[in-house]
């Protein structure tokens, strides 16, 4: 039976969920040969270009994932775009299970006039541009604006509103990219509003993570609102001592005096004179909390701004039309893991449960998958009599040109990468380049 023999197990994605998912499945099992299959050149998904260059501490978990791609039962394939190099039935046929675990790539888009302007970016495209995402690289938003608005009111929001109002000199030493880091010392932005429907009793940012955790000054920034609701770059060198999270209500608020609890909401932009047109709403009477719901009140305020993020939230996409997607909540539809009517094939992460909580809700959640194709290997559900493996799928993408790097080439890439931010003083000054990390690999 496959409890005897070697499971052949493949998991779609590198980020926080496809390593704890590993990570179970070659803990709880003896002998599971797990590969871990991934778009990119390097691994790590959204803990390399999503978390923060000024939040280095989330990062450790690299070093966890490190030693279990390290493990002799484990290997990572990257530069291997699941869906288009290889289908999903083709790895469904090499082995004997298949976890998704490939995250939730798009941005959810405001739909909305005016969304497609030049200097309407998505903060999912900013972000990925300060963190090296190559597709990004090219982004050059333009920062010679004096007030940027940001759309949301999520973790992200808050990270991006961060990044943009951080004294530059309190990100030198940190991964950021030298062209971001280039781009921020020449800025012009000293507010940034962050826009949201309802109002700061709602909001879905974590307190701690985002804001007294960080440098200090930006917990100042709530309370000395240049105007009422615009928060502003505070003088290099301002340390003010970080108030704790009950400060915070009292700050916000303090930032919103028209309407404690009601805040703004974006309808459409005017024109490309960067003013952006906001319904103000007000909140429901049903609801209380976080359940509150918005309405519009009608009256209408124009926000001058040059620049205006989107942060309304990541998406999934379907990966391969033999995988069942569920296009309204963007998840592939599962019961704890196991993709429904689809035996053998399971899911974790952003794409099992929808892109939001943080790495440790994603650790659970993988932890669960991964328990729960134990459960179906012991039962005998997943089919019987050796598997190829990565054998088959190597030979298969070699016929169609695709050549996937290995754990010990990112090693190599990682070494560049540290070597290059020694310099500066930074843990490392990221590759952008495919092509380029493809050549210092000698393909
Ligand atoms: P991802 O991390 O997105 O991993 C998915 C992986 O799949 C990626 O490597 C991707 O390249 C790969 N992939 C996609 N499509 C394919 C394909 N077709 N073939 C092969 N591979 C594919 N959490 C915290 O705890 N602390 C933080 O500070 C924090 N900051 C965040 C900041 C931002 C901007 C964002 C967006 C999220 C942040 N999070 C943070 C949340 C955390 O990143 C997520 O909980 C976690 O990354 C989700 O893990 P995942 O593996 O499901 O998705």
């Amino acid at each position: 039976s496959t409890q005897e023999q070697t499971p052949q197990i493949c998991v779609v994605g590198s980020g926080p969920a496809g390593f704890y998912t590993a990570q179970h499945l070659l803990k709880h099992h003896s002998r599971a040969h797990v590969d871990i299959y991934e778009k990119q050149l390097v691994p790590f998904g959204l803990v390399r270009f999503g978390v923060a260059p000024d939040h280095p501490e989330v990062k450790n978990v690299i070093n966890t994932f490190t030693r279990t791609a390290h493990s002799d039962r484990c290997a990572f394939h990257g530069n291997v775009v699941v869906g288009r190099d290889v289908t999903v039935q083709e790895l469904r046929d090499a082995y004997h299970a298949v976890v998704l675990s490939y995250g939730a790539e798009d941005h959810r888009g405001l739909e909305i006039p005016g969304e497609e302007l030049l200097g309407v970016l998505s903060a999912r495209a900013f972000v990925g541009w300060y963190n090296g995402l190559p597709e990004n690289r090219k982004l050059a938003p333009d920062l010679s604006c004096d007030t940027a608005v940001v759309l949301g009111q999520g973790n992200v929001a808050l990270d991006v509103a961060r990044i943009l109002l951080t004294p530059p000199e309190y990100l030198e030493k940190t991964d950021i990219t030298e062209a971001a880091l280039g781009a921020l010392r020449q800025s012009q932005v000293k507010t940034v509003w962050i826009v949201g429907r309802r109002g700061p009793l709602q909001v879905a940012f974590t307190i701690k993570r985002s804001l007294a955790r960080g440098s200090g000054w930006w917990n100042y920034c709530f309370e000395q609102p240049r105007r009422s609701q615009g928060w502003r770059r505070l003088p290099a060198g301002h340390r003010p001592p970080a108030p704790g999270a009950s400060a915070f209500s009292e700050a916000l608020s303090r930032c919103c005096p028209r309407q404690m609890g009601g805040e703004r909401q974006a309808s459409a932009w005017q024109s490309p004179d960067w003013s952006l047109s906001l319904v103000l709403p007000t909140l429901s009477p049903q609801g209380v909390g976080e359940a509150t719901r918005a309405v519009p009140t009608g009256a209408v305020e124009d926000l001058p701004c040059g620049l205006v993020l989107s942060s309304i939230g990541y998406k999934s996409c379907p990966i391969d039309p033999s995988v069942p997607f569920d296009p309204k909540l963007g998840v592939i539809p599962n019961m704890e893991g196991r993709v429904v009517d689809v035996p053998g094939l399971y899911c974790s992460g952003w794409v099992k449960r929808g892109p939001t909580g943080v790495i440790t809700t994603t650790m659970t959640d993988s932890f669960v998958t991964g328990q729960i194709l134990l459960q179906d290997l012991k039962a005998g559900l997943l089919p019987s009599g050796p598997r190829p493996g990565y054998a088959a799928i190597k030979a298969l993408l070699g016929r169609r040109g695709v050549w996937p790097v290995s754990f010990s080439d990112w090693e190599k890439l990682d070494a560049e990468e540290v070597s290059r931010g020694q310099g500066a003083g930074k843990p490392r000054e990221k590759l952008l380049d495919p092509q380029e990390m493809l050549r210092l690999l000698g393909r």
